[in-house]
């Protein structure tokens, strides 16, 4: 009998499009559904790749039917589904058996299976959507090197390629893999806030079409904006729905689903003392999307706003450069937060390798991100912010993010991750903050002390008892 290079199991939309995917790479693969049906019909929809393919119909069966030492990759939702999965999966498996999660598992729940389990286990981040699985993600892995190592030969194989260079890589022990994954996810929430700002900004402020918008976005795909991210944008924006005539984007109701990576991604930032104020803004504005009801009654009591921009205030020159200085800001944020995490969970996470790995496959990825890589690998220590090109392209359009969040404040438009990135930015390049007056405030209520300027003396109070 035949035996598979690899297993998998989950065969939802990721799943199946990633094992498409590894056949397609000339390696022959083991599969399993909880459902069995949905293991036939993918088996029988698999066309010219089906040879390739073994569908199974028990755990036991999947596990017979892989080459020693195993590899099994799980592709069910992050949580209990993989827990479950493992508890069935590792009684049937031995010593030196492989299972890779390569769903969006919480890292820290990562780290305790990894502690916990009781053979080789991998967690692997996965980007790049359907699309991404069938024909080349980013791979972002986690766990013991040499069980990545093994793996490898599949996992490069299958992944995205920038200019031949694989988009997979292995980025430290235990969670690592799906630690940066969260970050991605979370840099990739405040990514699509921000245009999602700048479409507002048009739409309600200028009253431009969405078929004009979705121009405009064409046209800055062509420039330092271009990403897989502006580009979807702009064919979102031109699509017509069949039903009604009407641009789609019309017809979609605004309230954005999430499945919990970004709210992970602050949550993290907050412990590691390294705040990410545009995914933060991002996961809030998603969280408030879906209070339709409430936004209508707010409506109702307050209005709008004017919602219109005065005519000339703002033009296109200067939402481009808005975007260009925010999303600059906003991956500035997301890396210093990998270098924190770094530091804080004993992991070498190669940021460099991150931007690289990012450059292709990935929702993510952009022409910015292979002169990030190039940054970092400069100065990996140094804030994104300051490497010289960002720094030099930050001069230049951040005056059009001040604009840009002047009148949208001004016509009541609601810019958060733009203005909140505006307002990490001035906060970073002001040498003399105002926390002076906060440590004031905590020595006069609660004699907690503070530092002196002139004197650098600590644990110094106020004479407030006086
Ligand atoms: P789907 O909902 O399309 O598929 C889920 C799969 O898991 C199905 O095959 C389902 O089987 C199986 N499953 C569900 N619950 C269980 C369970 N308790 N035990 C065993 N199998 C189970 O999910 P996706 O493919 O979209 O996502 C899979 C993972 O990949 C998730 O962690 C997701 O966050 C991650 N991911 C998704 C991306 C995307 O763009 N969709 C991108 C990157 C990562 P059944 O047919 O029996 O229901």
């Amino acid at each position: 009998m035949k035996e598979a290079e690899i297993g998998l199991i989950g065969l939802g939309t990721m799943g199946a499009a990633l094992a498409l995917n590894i056949a397609d790479n000339g390696f022959d693969i083991a599969v399993w559904n909880r459902t069995t049906a949905r293991t036939r019909e993918f088996h029988a929809g698999a066309g010219e790749l089906a040879p390739r393919i073994i569908p199974t119909e028990s755990l036991k069966e999947l596990v017979e039917s892989i080459k020693q030492p195993r590899a099994i990759i799980l592709m069910v939702p992050a949580g209990d589904a993989v827990d479950e999965q493992i508890a069935a999966l590792r009684p049937l498996l031995g010593p030196q058996d492989l299972i890779i999660d390569a769903g969006n598992a919480n890292f820290r729940d990562t780290n305790r299976r990894a502690s916990e389990a009781a053979g080789p286990f991998l967690g692997i981040g996965v980007s790049g959507g359907e699309t991404g699985a069938r024909y080349g993600p980013s791979i972002m892995g986690g766990g013991d090197k040499e069980h990545w190592d093994r793996v490898y030969p599949v996992l490069s194989a299958i992944s995205a390629k920038y200019e031949g260079a694989p988009c997979a890589t292995w980025m430290g022990e235990a969670g690592a893999g799906h630690f940066v994954k969260a970050v991605h996810n979370g840099i990739e929430y405040a990514d699509m806030q921000m245009i999602a700002e700048i479409y507002g900004i048009m739409r309600d402020g200028m009253g431009m079409t969405a078929s004009a918008i979705g121009e405009v976005f064409d046209r800055w795909n062509n420039g330092v904006l271009q990403s897989y991210l502006i580009e979807i944008s702009g064919k979102v924006a031109g699509t017509v729905d069949a039903a009604t005539g009407k641009p789609l984007l019309d017809v979609i109701v605004d309230a954005a689903g999430q499945k919990g990576t970004g709210r992970w991604t602050v949550i993290e930032a907050q412990h590691l003392g390294t705040p990410v104020p545009a995914i933060d803004a991002a996961v809030t504005a998603r969280n408030l999307s879906s209070r339709r009801e409430e936004r209508a009654t707010g409506q109702a009591l307050f209005g709008a706003g004017s919602g219109a921009l005065a005519q000339g205030t703002l033009d296109m020159a200067n939402l481009e450069n808005a975007l260009i200085a925010g999303k600059i800001m906003c991956y500035a944020q997301g890396f210093s937060m990998i270098a924190a995490a770094s530091d804080q969970f004993g992991w070498a996470l190669p940021l460099p390798e991150i931007a690289k790995v990012w450059r292709e496959g990935c929702i993510i990825r952009s022409a910015m991100l292979n002169d990030m890589a190039s940054a970092l690998e400069d100065e990996p220590t140094r804030n994104l912010l300051f490497a010289p090109s960002f720094a030099e392209q930050v001069k230049a359009a951040q005056e059009d993010l001040r604009l840009t969040v002047i009148e949208s404040a001004r016509a009541g438009l609601a810019a958060p991750a733009l203005s909140s990135s505006l307002a990490w930015f001035d906060t970073m390049r002001r040498a003399r903050g105002t926390a002076n007056m906060i440590q004031g405030q905590r020595d006069f209520f609660g004699l907690h002390g503070f530092a002196r300027l002139d004197t650098g003396a600590t644990g110094q109070h106020g004479p407030w008892a006086e």
